[in-house]
């Protein structure tokens, strides 16, 4: 019993959908929406840092710069038309 359902999970686990449009094979991949926003958010939390004061500022801003960046969404990608479909992202796989 235990033994099937560890198999189960494995495929599961590498199970790759196919589009919906044209059946073809779909591949990984990420939105990066807001991750320029994030990496500038985050340049200037560490320039804050730098100063004294700032870091009260600073340090908030880039903790919510690491957030805004670990919030890209995860997509289904169609390798012959395009199609793009939501894909849950992993609690351990980051961004
Ligand atoms: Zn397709």
């Amino acid at each position: 019993m235990f033994k099937i359902d560890a198999e189960k999970a494995s495929i599961s686990t590498k199970e790759v959908p196919n589009c919906g449009l044209c059946g073809s094979v779909m591949k990984k991949s990420k939105e990066a929406k807001s991750g320029g926003m994030g990496c500038l958010l985050l340049i200037i939390g560490v320039l804050l840092c730098l100063t004294l004061y700032g870091a009260i500022i600073g340090i908030p801003l880039i903790i919510y710069a690491l957030h805004l960046g670990s919030k890209r969404r995860g997509l289904w990608v169609c390798t012959k038309c395009g199609h793009q479909v939501e894909r849950k992202i992993k609690w351990n796989e980051w961004g």
